[in-house]
Parts: C-alpha cells; structure tokens; sequence
C-alpha cells in the first residue's frame, strides 16, 4: 500500500513557515485580488486566499468588479496595482467574463507582482533556469515532491496534460531536478505504457479517475493534480482526482489524495509567492 502525500498537513507547516518569516519582517507583504462578476467558485476561492493571507499577516486587498466590467476599467485597476507600493503581488481570479481577454490582462501584471506566475516573461523565465515567480500549483507539487523525493536525479518522470497553468511549468520543474521527463497529452499514443515507465506520474488532465491502478508503475509516486466533481450516492457530488486513486495506492510508492493533496498547496504557494515578491520589490525599492 501506498504512502499518503498529506497535502493539507504540508500547507499547514508551509503557511505557518510563511507566518513566522512574515513576522519579522519590517513590511507587511501585500495580495490584491481581483474579482470580476458573481461565479460561484471563483468567489470562494477569493474568500480562502484573503483569508489565508490575513492569517499568515499579510495584507489582503480585494477587488470585486461587477460582470460587465470594460477591458479599460480592468486594465486600469490593474495598473493602479503595478504603480501601489503596499501590494507585492496581484492575482486576476480566472475565468473572467467571455467580453474580457485573459491573456491582454494577465500581460498588463507587472511580472515582479504576477504570483500566479502567468506572465509570458515568468513562463520565459522559468524555460530559462532564471529566478522569477512559478504557477502555484506546480510549484506546489514540486515541493511535495521534493519533501519525498530529495533527489531526483536521472527519474523518468511522465506528466499528462500540457496547460500553461499546470502541465508545462510542472514538467519544467522536473527537469530543473534532472528527471527525464515526457510530456503527455490526449494525442499520446500507449498512453498507459509511457506511464507504466514512470518514477514520477503527474495527471494533470481534467479527466475523472482515468490513470488506472495499472499504469503505474510499483513504487512510482503519483501526484494527482485533478479536481473533478461527480455524481455521488443521495443526489450529491464528490471529488475525485485524475487517477483511480483506490486501485493505484496498491502499486505506487506515495500518491496524493483528492481532496487533500496537491490542492491545498495551491493557496499555500500563492503565498509564498507573495512573500518572495515582497522581498525582491522591498530590497530593490
Ligand atoms: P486543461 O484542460 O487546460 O488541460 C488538460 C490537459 O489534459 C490538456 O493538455 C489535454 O491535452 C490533456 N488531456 C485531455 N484529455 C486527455 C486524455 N484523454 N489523455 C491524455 N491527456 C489528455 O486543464 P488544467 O491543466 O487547467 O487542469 C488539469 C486538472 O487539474 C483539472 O482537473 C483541474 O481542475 C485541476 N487543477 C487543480 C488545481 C489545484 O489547485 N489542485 C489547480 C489547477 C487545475 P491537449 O493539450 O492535447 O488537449
């Protein structure tokens, strides 16, 4: 049986590490976060970020533009952002409303403030070997990794899924840890052989259960970035991640649950992320 990645214990130690860095320091670091319009999910996660952020002594500045925001009001407030000395880092919750382009917004984040890690120029960086801000949630998944894995030099590492928000800055990662790494995606053919290969299996694909218990490889570790809701006993919904995760905790090594796993270090990282901000735009004020 497998070891359990325990995700939310990992991002409780992380947040009070946060906390107490955060506490002797002679600023308060800052997150704006920008909402706009009424989705349901989107503003509960809003709700968990300001709140986390507070709680590790930030500052937490909420934005909540109405749905029918114009591109240049947003722009605006954005901008307004960059120039404001008290916010280290700015987050656009995603998805935005179908009239407004999320690749315009994102590109008017200044990179030194994007603790997302969306920009183009954090994407360049992060292909490049060069310091800058990395998506939350694959920096995330590397950190569990890197607690389990202190080395991981020469592994075959195979990541399903190839998004800029997770796929691609994650297999980046992997290579910066000297794995081998293969990237998958739905026009992978023996997609269940490649992943039989794997030391390191990472879904990231959106798909309900659909890395079977075996495609894994035994002993593998297994992150399992999915977060997919379905149909449960009684009318309700459940979550499940991306891999059977029941049928695979027989063959690998460690896995990740869902819920439970990587996605509470998503919030984790995003602070993170804002205090590292912090620190590069305080030392270079
Ligand atoms: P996307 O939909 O942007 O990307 C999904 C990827 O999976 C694509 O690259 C796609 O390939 C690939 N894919 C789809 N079907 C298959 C298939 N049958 N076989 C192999 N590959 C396939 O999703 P995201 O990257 O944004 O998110 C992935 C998952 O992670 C989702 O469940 C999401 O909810 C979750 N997530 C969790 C977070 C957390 O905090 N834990 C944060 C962000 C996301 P192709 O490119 O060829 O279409």
């Amino acid at each position: 049986m497998a070891d359990i990645i325990d995700g939310k214990a990992f991002a409780a130690s992380l947040r009070a590490a946060i906390a107490s860095e955060v506490a002797g320091l002679p600023y308060k670091p800052g997150l704006a976060v920008v909402l706009v319009g009424e989705d349901p999910a989107s503003k509960v996660y809003v709700a968990n970020k300001a709140k986390q952020t507070v709680e590790a002594g930030m500052a937490s500045f909420e934005h909540k533009l109405p749905a029918d925001t114009t591109r240049e009001n947003l722009l605006t407030l954005v901008r307004q952002l960059n120039a404001d000395l008290k916010v280290h880092g700015i987050l656009v919750q995603l998805p935005l409303p179908k009239h407004l382009n999320a690749d315009e917004v994102i590109a008017a984040i200044s990179p030194e403030k994007d603790v997302d890690g969306l920009t183009v120029v954090n994407a360049g960086r992060l292909v490049s070997g060069l310091p800058g801000l990395v998506p939350c949630t694959p920096l995330g998944c590397i950190l569990l990794l890197e607690d389990r894995l202190p080395d991981m030099t020469g592994l075959n590492a195979v990541v399903i899924g190839r998004s800029n928000l997770v796929g691609k800055p994650i297999a980046q990662l992997l290579l910066q840890k000297n794995c081998t790494v293969t990237m998958a995606h739905s026009r992978t053919r023996n997609l269940p052989g490649l992943c039989r290969t794997a030391d390191i299996l990472v879904a990231a694909v959106g798909r309900p259960e659909m890395v079977k218990g075996d495609w894994v490889k035994p002993g593998a570790t297994v992150i399992d970035v999915g977060i997919n809701r379905v149909p449960a006993e009684g009318g309700k919904t459940r979550l499940v991640g991306d891999v059977a995760y029941t049928e695979a905790a027989q063959l690998a090594g460690a896995i990740t649950p869902v819920p439970g796993g990587v996605g509470p270090m998503t919030i984790a990282c995003l602070l993170r992320n804002t205090l590292t901000a912090a620190k590069r735009l305080e030392t270079a004020k």
